[in-house]
């Protein structure tokens, strides 16, 4: 498995300074060879290649041994893999007959990051392996920067990368071959059901993550939008209104990943299987019928929620559960979501009636009367068995 790292850095004044050059200097490299491929694009209609660039870095290193020699050659060459990426794109768009905008200068706010391709050229993890309580990374033209390494680093460490956010430095390691780790068997499987007022509840009767403050958030965002929209264009006020809509998204998406890590990782400790809604399903299905399915769903327009969130929300959730489940030897199962919110976990009968409300399940037939996402999560948890059945007798 790959994985990825995220440490705080503790660097010295002097090393902050230092961290500051380096990520202006590869800027710098980024915009000049950005401004070399436009050159040659406006003038001549010649596409420059990243290999000339990396060719032509050489002689830039060797012109500023105090400046741009300071730095790694590979992480120099990172950069402009970069940029090439940027322009692969570009044409591509171009092709595909869109007009895409051509790759930009990045301002000063818009480049944080520089990239060591490979630990131990440039870089090196774990620097001073001999002291007794620290952590260190070496960075070329940095030197060996303290780590806050509040957890164990597992697998082969592949690259390095260094991030500013804010006025805070962070270096983010991708790790591959990261060994699984099991959890012991607890012998017990769950269906969930995937919802609005809970974000999972699960066959047990467990309502996992109430996403309350979220759908504040959400409520605010919304706000924020229509605020947006009515601000003239290019006006002090409209770029006040666009921060604080961009704020406000952050704040949705830590939220919700929030939630989502700790829903997960409660699944996955006490369940060995785990049933779950196949979301391309489910969204066929909505999309087929241009209605929402299930009654359940409709809160989202009643509360104003903006539904892009909670189909976003739910995919997000789905992931980490499976990046967990796979980490830690769990199975998941998914099922075709339709009728598992009408049907009646108890009889089978299967009625749109069965629904009285959001929250309410009441079976028209045998007048079983269950949370309608508990009945939801039970159908899911026997589909899903079942599925696994089948499976296991091919
Ligand atoms: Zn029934």
């Amino acid at each position: 498995m790959r994985r990825s790292f995220k440490f705080l850095l503790r660097p010295t004044a002097r090393q902050a300074a230092a961290l500051t050059a380096c990520l202006e200097d590869h800027r710098a490299l980024y915009n000049a060879a950005l401004e070399h491929r436009r050159t040659a694009y406006a003038k001549v209609k010649v596409s420059v290649r990243y290999g000339e660039q990396s060719a032509d870095l050489k002689h830039i290193r060797a012109d500023d041994a105090g400046g741009q020699g300071r730095w790694s050659f590979s992480s120099q060459q990172a950069t402009l893999r970069r940029l090439d990426k940027a322009f692969r794109a570009f044409f591509d768009r171009l092709k595909a007959g869109r007009t895409p905008g051509f790759p930009r200068f990045k301002g000063k706010r818009w480049f944080d990051t520089v990239e060591w391709p490979k630990d131990g050229d440039g870089c090196r993890w774990d620097s001073q392996p001999e002291h007794p309580t620290a952590t260190f990374v070496r960075l070329q033209g940095v030197g060996h920067v303290r780590v806050h390494q509040h957890r164990a680093v597992r697998g082969t460490v592949k690259t390095i990368s260094v991030k500013r956010e804010g006025r805070r430095w962070f270096v983010v390691l991708s790790c591959d071959d990261v060994p699984a780790e099991p959890l012991p068997t607890t012998g017990a499987a769950a269906g969930i059901d995937l919802g609005v007022a809970s974000l999972v509840t699960t066959s047990d009767g467990e309502h996992l993550d109430n996403p309350r403050h979220l759908a504040a958030s959400a409520d605010r965002l919304a706000a924020a939008q229509r605020d947006l929209a009515r601000k003239k264009r290019g006006s002090r006020r409209r770029r006040k209104a666009a921060a604080r809509v961009a704020a406000l998204h952050g704040k949705v998406r830590r939220q919700r990943l929030d939630g989502a890590h700790k829903a997960a990782l409660r699944l996955v400790r006490d369940y060995d299987v785990i049933a779950h809604e196949d979301l391309r399903i489910a969204n066929m299905t909505r999309s087929a019928s241009g209605t929402i399915e299930a009654p359940g769903r409709n809160v989202a327009q009643k509360s104003g929620l903006n539904r892009s969130i909670l189909d976003a929300g739910w995919g997000v959730f789905l992931t980490i559960l499976s990046h967990k489940a796979e980490s830690a030897g769990r199975e998941l199962v998914a099922v075709n979501p339709a009728h598992t919110s009408r049907t009646c976990a108890r009889c089978g009968h299967v009625a749109k009636e069965n629904r009285v409300s959001q929250a309410e399940f009441h079976c028209q037939r045998c007048a079983h009367v269950a949370h309608a996402d508990v009945n939801a999560a039970i159908n899911i948890l026997r589909a899903g068995l079942a599925l696994r059945d089948v499976a296991q007798a091919a």
